[in-house]
Order: structure tokens, then C-alpha cells, then sequence
């Protein structure tokens, strides 16, 4: 009995994300409603907790937060000790501490929450349309923070003083906005304004003005959370094309913001899964099919079957957009720099951009791009992983010593990880200049210091002209390990598979290189994480004359063309695209080698295809000849290609000569193009199940992992997935970080740290 009676004190230790969250307020109500006495606090490791009461009441509270924690939580750990019981009365939340030492984790930015658009749209509450409305489960976390623990003074919110009335919530523990850092409200948070022609307007004048602009068809660059974005109708193709010309942006597609979901629903082909995705608290941009009624400016997306669609998240976002309204939103730079963040920048970057500034006062320390994700059949493909989810952890499935890996080039993220934790930074953009590598030096440093992770390893890759493994290389010489690039990729999906057991890979991408020297991507891996194998690689061809062909796909035909002994017959597009001087360079080259490096790219194949077929010729960003072909491919047409595989010097060759010869043939004969493309991809993801089939009967392995870029491509990746399960794989896909060079760091970690 009087066991019954006993009080014991425990001290209670929670890490993951759970600053930030409401976690302190959740505890506070949970111990106050079991007469325990105590206290909660944050400090640098996460929460803690001393609790003293009734040993029932201190598990029941502790199984609560287990089972049902905050909404934004996610609880990695909770450690219990007994501690001598003190007779000390009450509950409080102590205040914040630093703790040497420790990691703790940074919640991602998030959408504003169904309580606060309530507020934000009721007439008689006190932060009606007020743009900077949030409470402890929603609004800005990572780019406002400077320093852990996450509090007030530690945030870009310290200059602002809270009136009364926020404070009194701040400071009651049963209020939603219990220590919410950013809780601010008209009269003592952060402000909006429009500068146009150095003439400012405020507050509700410029919002019906940024309205009034957008409708008249300019271009107004938008402070949001993450930085800026350039804003036009989206429905009206001057303006679209003024945006294109003043970015000098030819074709690249631009992301769009939809007012709601019903507006979204009316110009795209959203899904339960889509919609879903939509509107998720981390808000990505969604790659969805355009409806072809779709009355949005053609200049959006040219020769791009999908489009990239976001719904509103910061409260700004929902005064701007009226139901009905799609506008443009696209990261507000210069091509290739990174993303402007800071009211200074804007003036001097976007005052050619944008025709207006609407600024507000609460600095963005760190910069963070909208994420995009593409559905597949089965779920969600990452494009880009940034704000909404960088920078939550990816669970590693082995312990690793701290470490940085530094990425690649394009689409550049890089990776601090310690033990099982591996955080990927936000996307920092094409490491190709001194802007980029700038953020990235910055960026690195903010997240060593926030996450108290200091390198003993630095990871690069094994590029010797990459930005980034030089910046290592310079930085930390004595301490680079190398990661083979294709190695990286295959690495990466098995990591945030929490695998660890042998794989057959498909590390297919445009450009990497290889350990021979020369040009790979489309290679075919055998091994685990302790290492990895070339055994397969599709046929080499000439990249002739460098960056130029892969900026002209036709070139990359011509030399697979040549490889194969296909004739340059002028009726294939891609023979007859160039000048007869600019042919006969080329042919010079492919005889001598001069100016020509051996590639066995999948990206490039995609890429020659696309021109035999005469799709695309040149091509301005980034996989766009593949993303055309992929787009026009239609799927009721039958038939399909065949690459040959022949055994050479113990690898498994994937000879594309017979695919390459078969759609100069088609295109020959008039074969429309959508057949042409449905039949190539077939016969890669054939190929893919083949090579899969052949090799893991040899090696015993009945796992195909799937990674790099030419994996964004869906009709690829569907085929090439639903074949390899078919005959009885299982099949490791991307769904937490991007298959392209954006999700590279995190397989550089998993190899190194096993090393
Ligand atoms: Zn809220
Ligand atoms: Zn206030």
C-alpha cells in the first residue's frame, strides 16, 4: 500500500525535433493534469525534464508524449533517470540552456496551421490578415534561426519586442502561442511594404497594390520565408514572357502558386496523392500533368507535359492570392546565383528584375528554395529537397564519425552527419560560380554551428573540377576521402532505404567521373556499402567537344550515329540540324578523337535520342531534351527497341547501337514521335530488368537499387520498377532525398563513414 504513495523524482531527456513544436507547453499541461510537480525545459540536446510525483502519473505522462506527441514533433529518443525526490512544488518551464557538446535538431519551416488562417481570416480577431500570423505548430523555424536552443533572441524575431497582449500568450502554458519565438501581431511584429520607383506604400495599400500590379501584368519580386520570388499572372503570356526575357530564361519551367486547391485542381490533373502533398505543411512545389484546357500561359512550361504547382504557406502568401489567382513564383536571382534572401540584395539584384519590391522587416538568415517533389505510381519522387523538410535528419542505417560530404556540382546540397543522423542542407544551387560557393561556405559553417558537428572527415567527390571538391581539397586537404560520383548515387538510395545489404545499382545520370578518367553515367554497380563494384555500363560513346555537346544533343546523336555505322542520311533531324561545316568538324573529331572524351551516359543517350527524333537540338537547362522526349511519349503506342548485351572484359556492356540505328529507322519512315519515345523507354527499363536478371543470378543478389538523375524521369523509373518486381526484386527507389545530384552528399556519407 504504501508503495502506492511513493513519490519518486526522474528526470526525463527527449531529443529529436522538439523544439519549436509546442513540446514545452504539451509537457506542462500533461504534468500539471497529473499533479506532478517539476520543470521542462530546452537546452541544446533537446528537452528536459524533471518530473516528481506518483510513478504511474510520471509513465502515463511519458507514454502520452510516446504516443501522441505535438503535431511537428518527431521524438528520436526519450532517456529516463532517478534522481532524489526534493519536496519542491509545482511545475514551470525553466528556462532555455546551452549544453556543450550535443546535437540537437532544428525543425523545417512550415505552412501557417488551420487555427491561425482561421484567425487570419475572421474580421474580429486582432491579427486579421496579418501577414506574419503563427503560432507553436506553425510558421518560420529554420531560416529564422541563428543559434540553438531555438529562442527569441537566437531568432531574426529578437529585434522585435512583443506588446502585451503577444507576451501574456507567450508566457501562458496553456495558450497556442506558449513560447511560439516568432509570435508577433500587428501592432509589435514585423511589417510589410511595396517600394516602387523609391516610393513606399504600407500595409494594406501595398497589398492591394502588389494585386493591382500582377493584374496590369508586371512583375513584383516577393519577400516570402525562404527569400524572394519574382511574381506575374500566370495566366497572362505577356507578362510571363517579360519574366523569361528580363531572366534571360528561355524554357526552363516556372513554378506556379495556386490561391487553393479547387484553383490548382482547374489547370492541373491533381490526384488524391497529389492534393495531399499539396497541402502538407511542408508545402512543396508539385510536379503534376497540365490540363490541356488549362488556360495558363503556354510560356510556363514550353514542351513540358507536367507543371510545378505550390499552394500559399507563409500567411502573406493567403492575403496576396484570392481564389481564382495562379501566379507565377519562381526564385527571385540572377541564373545560377542563389536565391536573394535580404531586403538590401533585392534593391540592387531585382531592381531589374521586377518592376516592384514588397519587402518586409524580419531578415531571412538563411536562404532556402521551395522543394519539389514529382508523383510517381507509387508515391512521391523528391526533385528537390529544401524548404519544408532540410534540415530534418535522413536516418542513416549505420553510425558514421562526424563528417561533412560536400556533393557534386549541379543542383548542389551537401551533408553533416554524426552517428545515424544525416542532415541535408537546403538546395544551394549549380556550384558554377563565386555567388554559389559563397552560400555554400556560409551555409556550411550556420549548420556546423547549429548542429555542433565538427568534421573529422570531409567527403568529396572525385571530380578533380568540381567547385565543391576543390573548395574541400583547399578547406581541409589532409582530410578529403573521395567518393566515386555513380558509387554516390547508389549509396544514397540504399541509405535512406536502411539498407545495407549487397544491391545490383543503376546509377544513371548525364555526367560524372569515373575512375578510368573518362565520362560515366549509365553504370551498373555490385555491392553494399563497404563498397561498391563497376560490373555494367552502357556502350561508350564520343562526347565530342565538351560542354558544347551536351548543350547541343544533335552532337551527341552524330556520335552515336557513328558509333552504331548509322549513315548521316539528311532526313534524320539531328544529320540535318547542324551546318555541313559544323557536320564535318564533328565527323573530324569522332575519326581523330580529337576534342572527345568516351562517355558511356544514360543522360546522353536520352539526349541523342531526343535529337534523331527531332525534338530537341539545343537545349538551355538541364535535362531538357530527356524531359521533352519523356513528355511527348505516348504509351498506347506498341512496340519496343533492344539494347544488345555482350559481355567485355568481365563487364556487362549495354550496347546501344541497335536502339540508336532502330529510331533512325523509325524516324525515317515517319513513325510519329510519341511512338518513338514509348518504345525507347521500354526498351531501357528492359534493359534495366535484363541486365538485373542476368547479373543477380550470377552474384545472388535479388535487390536493384535505382538512383541519378535520368531516374526523375517517371515513365523510366514506373517501367523500369514494376519489370524488376515482376520478376521477383525487391526495389530501392528514392522518396526522401532527390535521385539527381541533390541527394549525392547523402550516399558520399554512407560509403565514407563505412571506410
Ligand atoms: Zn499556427
Ligand atoms: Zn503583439
Amino acid at each position: 500500500m504504501e508503495r502506492q504513495n511513493a513519490v519518486v523524482r526522474q528526470r526525463i531527456r527527449v531529443t529529436g525535433v522538439v523544439q519549436g513544436v509546442g513540446f514545452r507547453p504539451t509537457v506542462y499541461q500533461l504534468a500539471t493534469g497529473r499533479n506532478l510537480n517539476g520543470f521542462v525545459g530546452n537546452d541544446s540536446a533537446g528537452v528536459f525534464i524533471e518530473l516528481e510525483g506518483a510513478p504511474a502519473a510520471i509513465d502515463d505522462l511519458v507514454a502520452i508524449l510516446e504516443a501522441a506527441p505535438p503535431p511537428l514533433a518527431h521524438i528520436d529518443a526519450i532517456q529516463r533517470t532517478d534522481l532524489p525526490v526534493t519536496g519542491e512544488p509545482g511545475f514551470s518551464i525553466a528556462s532555455s540552456r546551452q549544453q556543450v557538446g550535443a546535437t540537437t535538431f532544428v525543425s523545417p519551416d512550415l505552412a501557417v496551421c488551420a487555427d491561425c488562417l482561421r484567425e487570419l481570416q475572421d474580421p474580429a480577431d486582432r491579427r486579421y490578415r496579418y501577414p506574419f500570423i503563427n503560432c507553436t505548430n506553425c510558421g518560420p523555424r529554420f531560416t529564422i534561426t541563428m543559434e540553438t536552443p531555438y529562442d527569441r533572441p537566437l531568432t531574426t524575431m529578437a529585434p522585435f519586442v512583443m506588446c502585451e497582449r503577444c507576451r501574456a500568450e507567450y508566457d501562458d502554458p496553456t495558450n497556442r502561442r506558449f513560447h511560439a519565438q516568432p509570435n508577433a501581431c500587428p501592432e509589435c511584429g514585423p511589417r510589410i511594404w511595396l517600394e516602387r520607383d523609391a516610393k513606399q506604400l504600407r500595409v494594406a495599400d501595398a497589398i492591394a497594390e502588389t494585386r493591382r500590379l500582377i493584374a496590369a501584368g508586371e512583375i513584383v519580386a516577393i519577400k516570402g520565408i525562404g527569400g524572394f520570388h519574382l511574381a506575374c499572372d500566370a495566366r497572362n503570356s505577356a507578362a510571363v514572357a517579360l519574366l523569361r526575357e528580363r531572366k534571360h530564361r528561355t524554357a526552363k519551367p516556372f513554378a506556379m502558386m495556386a490561391a487553393d486547391l479547387t484553383t490548382a485542381a482547374a489547370s492541373a490533373q491533381i490526384g488524391p496523392a497529389a492534393a495531399a502533398l499539396l497541402e502538407s505543411p511542408p508545402r512543396p512545389i508539385v510536379l503534376v500533368d497540365k490540363d490541356p484546357e488549362s488556360d495558363l500561359a503556354a510560356e510556363i512550361a514550353p514542351g513540358n507535359g507536367q507543371i510545378g504547382i505550390m499552394l500559399p504557406y507563409a500567411p502573406l502568401h493567403h492575403v496576396l492570392l484570392e481564389s481564382g489567382d495562379v501566379w507565377v513564383m519562381t526564385s527571385a536571382n540572377h541564373a545560377a546565383e542563389p536565391i536573394v534572401k535580404d531586403n538590401e540584395a533585392a534593391r540592387l539584384v531585382l531592381a531589374e528584375l521586377a518592376d516592384a519590391l514588397l519587402l518586409h522587416d524580419r531578415a531571412i538568415y538563411v536562404h532556402c528554395d521551395d522543394s519539389v517533389i514529382r508523383m510517381t505510381t507509387e508515391g512521391e519522387l523528391p526533385v528537390r529537397r529544401s524548404r519544408g523538410y532540410a534540415p530534418f535528419p535522413v536516418r542513416l542505417p549505420v553510425a558514421v564519425p562526424p563528417m561533412l560530404a560536400v556533393g557534386g556540382e549541379l543542383k548542389a546540397t551537401f551533408c553533416l552527419a554524426d552517428g545515424k543522423e544525416a542532415f541535408m542542407s537546403q538546395h544551394i544551387g549549380d556550384m558554377e560560380n563565386l555567388e554559389t560557393l559563397d552560400a555554400f561556405t556560409a551555409a556550411v559553417t550556420h549548420m556546423e554551428h547549429l548542429f555542433r558537428i565538427q568534421p573529422e572527415l570531409i567527403v568529396a567527390d572525385l571530380h578533380p573540377r568540381y567547385l565543391s571538391t576543390r573548395w574541400a581539397e583547399d578547406n581541409f586537404a589532409d582530410r578529403v576521402v573521395h567518393v566515386q560520383h555513380h558509387h554516390a548515387h547508389i549509396a544514397s538510395v540504399m541509405a535512406e532505404n536502411q539498407y545495407t545489404s549487397p544491391v545490383i545499382g543503376f546509377s544513371f545520370d548525364g555526367t560524372g567521373y569515373g575512375t578510368d578518367g573518362t565520362i560515366w553515367g549509365g553504370e551498373v554497380l555490385l555491392g553494399d556499402l563497404d563498397g561498391l563494384a563497376r560490373i555494367g555500363h552502357l556502350g561508350a560513346a564520343l562526347l565530342v567537344g565538351g560542354d558544347a555537346a551536351v548543350r547541343r544533343p544533335y552532337r551527341m546523336a552524330l556520335a552515336h550515329l557513328y558509333a552504331t555505322g548509322v549513315g548521316w542520311d539528311r532526313r534524320i533531324p539531328a544529320v540535318a540540324h547542324p551546318t555541313d561545316e559544323e557536320r564535318r568538324i564533328v565527323r573530324h573529331q569522332l575519326e581523330t578523337g580529337l576534342n572527345a572524351i568516351e562517355t558511356t551516359s544514360m543522360g546522353r543517350l536520352f539526349d541523342a535520342v531526343a535529337s534523331i527524333a527531332g525534338v530537341r537540338h539545343e537545349i538551355s537547362y538541364e535535362g531538357q531534351a530527356a524531359i521533352e522526349l519523356e513528355a511527348l511519349g505516348t504509351p498506347e503506342a506498341d512496340g519496343t527497341y533492344e539494347f544488345d548485351l555482350i559481355e567485355e572484359d568481365g563487364q556487362l556492356v549495354l550496347d546501344p547501337g541497335p536502339v540508336v540505328a532502330a529510331v533512325a529507322g523509325d524516324v525515317t519512315t515517319g513513325t510519329p514521335v510519341g511512338a518513338i519515345s514509348a518504345r525507347f523507354h521500354r526498351a531501357v527499363a528492359s534493359a534495366i530488368v535484363t541486365t538485373a536478371i542476368m547479373l543477380g543470378s550470377r552474384y545472388d543478389v535479388h535487390t536493384a537499387a535505382l538512383s541519378g538523375g535520368v531516374f526523375q524521369n517517371v515513365t523510366l523509373l514506373d517501367a523500369a520498377r514494376r519489370g524488376l518486381e515482376e520478376n521477383g526484386f525487391e526495389v530501392l527507389v528514392h522518396r526522401l532525398v532527390p535521385p539527381n545530384d541533390g541527394g549525392l552528399a547523402l550516399g558520399q556519407v554512407a560509403l565514407a563513414g563505412r571506410r
